[in-house]
């Protein structure tokens, strides 16, 4: 291809609403155009891109047994509202009113396959069976964010397996499992899988598959001791040693008016000259349990609280009768259950509030002067917490998710009564399901995070996500020299050769060419000059490992190939 033929006009400015590079560097390489918030179009360069990284996907998942298949994105509202998700999956859903009833454009896609599979499994002989698909779903996001990174309108790449009992889902799991560590390999990706969240999706065990990055919304935390990884809403800190109360001191109240929360509690304290710190506040939180019941989360002043599952904070309505902003844990009534993070062991005694508007007590003891009805880690882990295996210190790490794999067990099959099979012994059985997602939309922009200059000026693709393997420029290029003449047999050749290569043919000057070529960002670079030439060589650039090399005209096709097969087999 020529850079002619791409409708190829890089940006000159830098894109105003971008701010991470890999947005900037994917508007200014006319890789996509926003039509709207959160809205792209995938112009000819970023999809060759995107189509690459399909390809990877399509590859390694039919090699894990998995069959393709494409479901409908427009969806009759009855399948979401047989699973109840029409409201759990309510803020995210574009609902689209037709002439013949309501849809939805689907976010996910386990009701549709479910009904497109259903038929196909009469018997335990149908199973297991494996599918996925490339589709586009649809998510009403309240904060798109970084160009491609999160976006209203999305493609993911999701499975979905069918099994007739528990070890037979999480073998199909463990297929997927590995598919993906292949995919995220070949794309350039150190995706880590971490323990994570179920979230709406449902189901029991479940891994995110994160990539380390500055631009990353959530973040895991990992150990470096043991290896233990979990997403920040999933991972829990190990337990400390608890400490001895202090059976010395005696709780004491302190006039504190207009001091509701932690930290103006602390200040009126210390202007009282007590000795407090944010560490030795105790944070009582009220919480309303799936019942409707009270329960109060107690942990220290200084951490967050990780609401539990089935758990809300509770409102002002249900605040009445408790001294909002001064809520301590003693002398609750017994209808109040109280739950403690075991960080509450740590301490001979707090300070809190005392249940009653403008006062704290300093002093108070577990189990002297407040009890505690069950222990549960309820704080957001920090770095340095220690890790729930091995004890050692945990770190935080920002990431990006790139995928996401459930075992979603009979979350769904045991509510569609269509969802069943005929054992062995001829019972009827729900059948054990997975469900699999990567965002495929969503990896150009972590590989461009990854691979771009941190200005988004440049990139370096890795070999099989790259539009372009090869680039060609020629230097001081006329319409009939040499140069052109070498470049366009060059052209031919690579391109003949397997290799995915573009040239420069445009009238522009090798400034502007270069420039641009540094934003198609292909591993590897001929340059054919007319100096060189007459030496009877072209320069070589393989830019991944910075190599500059001149190579003999007749050599450089074969040089080329060997590169490309070298940078191939690096990424696998
Ligand atoms: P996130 O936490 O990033 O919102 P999610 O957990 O809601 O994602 P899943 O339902 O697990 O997403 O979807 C599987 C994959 O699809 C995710 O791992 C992510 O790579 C991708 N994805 C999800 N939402 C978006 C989005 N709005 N834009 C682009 N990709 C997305
Ligand atoms: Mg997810």
């Amino acid at each position: 291809m020529r850079t002619s033929e791409l409708v190829f006009k890089s940006l000159r400015e830098t894109p105003q609403d971008a701010e991470a590079a890999s947005h900037k560097l994917l508007l200014r390489g006319n890789y996509i155009r926003r039509l709207t918030s959160g809205v792209y179009s995938f112009l000819p360069l970023g999809y060759r891109l995107l189509r690459n990284v399909e390809r990877i996907i399509e590859e390694e998942l039919d090699r894990a047994g998995a069959a393709e298949l494409l479901l409908p994105a427009l969806q009759p509202v009855e399948i979401w509202r047989a699973t109840g998700r029409i409201d759990k999956m309510a803020d995210v859903l574009f609902g689209v009113e037709g002439k013949s009833g309501s849809f939805v454009l689907g976010p996910t896609h386990e009701e549709a396959v479910i009904e497109a599979m259903s038929p196909d499994i009469e018997s335990y002989r149908d199973l297991p069976k494996l599918v996925y698909q490339l589709q586009t779903k649809f998510r009403d996001e309240p904060r798109a964010r970084f160009g491609l990174m999160r976006t209203r309108e999305f493609i993911m790449a999701d499975g979905y397996s069918f099994d007739v009992d528990r070890d037979a889902m999480r073998s199909s799991y463990q297929k997927f499992y590995d598919a993906y560590l292949a995919i995220f390999a070949r794309l350039g990706l150190q995706a880590e899988p971490v323990e994570a969240d179920a979230g709406s999706i449902g189901g029991d065990v479940n891994h995110e598959f994160m990539v380390a990055s500055t631009i990353g919304e959530d973040h895991f935390a990992c150990c470096a001791s043991c290896g233990y990884q979990a997403n920040i809403e999933a991972a829990r800190a190990g337990d400390r040693e608890p400490v001895k109360v202090d059976l010395e001191v005696e709780p004491k109240t302190y006039s504190t008016p207009n001091a509701p929360g932690i930290e103006s509690a602390i200040a009126a304290l210390q202007a009282l000259g007590v000795d407090v710190e944010i560490g030795g506040m105790l944070k009582s939180m009220l919480l309303i349990d799936e019942a409707d019941r009270p329960v109060l989360a107690l942990l220290p002043g200084d951490r967050t609280l990780n609401v539990p599952h089935g758990m809300r904070l509770a409102d002002d309505t249900q605040m009445a009768g408790f001294a909002k902003g001064y809520i301590g844990p003693q002398g609750q009534s017994p209808r109040v259950q109280v739950l403690a993070d075991p960080l509450v062991r740590t301490r001979p005694s707090w300070a809190s509030g005392s249940n009653e508007h403008g006062s704290h007590v300093v002093g108070l003891r577990l189990g002297v002067d407040f009890s505690v009805d069950r222990f549960e880690n309820l704080v957001v882990v920090e770095d340095g917490d220690p890790c729930p295996r091995c004890g050692a210190s945990l770190s935080l790490v920002r990431s990006v998710e790139v995928g996401h794999t459930f075992q979603l067990g009979l979350t769904y099959s045991a509510v569609l009564p269509h969802a069943r099979f005929h054992s062995v012994s001829g019972e009827e059985l729900p059948y054990w399901m997975g469900c699999y997602g990567i965002g495929v939309t969503r990896v150009p922009a972590v590989v461009a995070q990854q691979y771009g200059s941190p200005d988004g000026d440049a990139v370096v693709w890795p070999l099989e996500v790259a539009p372009f393997v090869v680039s060609i420029v020629g230097v001081g290029a006329t319409k009939d020299n040499e140069v052109t003449a070498i470049s366009e047999r060059l052209h031919a050749s690579i391109s003949e050769a397997g290799l995915s290569v573009i040239m420069e043919d445009r009238n522009v000057s090798v400034g502007v060419a270069m420039r641009d070529l540094e934003l198609i960002g292909s591993p590897i670079f001929c340059i054919v000059g007319a100096r060189s030439l007459a030496k009877g060589v072209v320069e070589v650039r393989e830019r991944i490992h910075d190599r500059t090399i001149e190579v003999a005209l007749e050599g450089v096709v074969e040089t080329v190939v060997a590169l490309g097969r070298e940078l191939a087999s690096e990424r696998r």
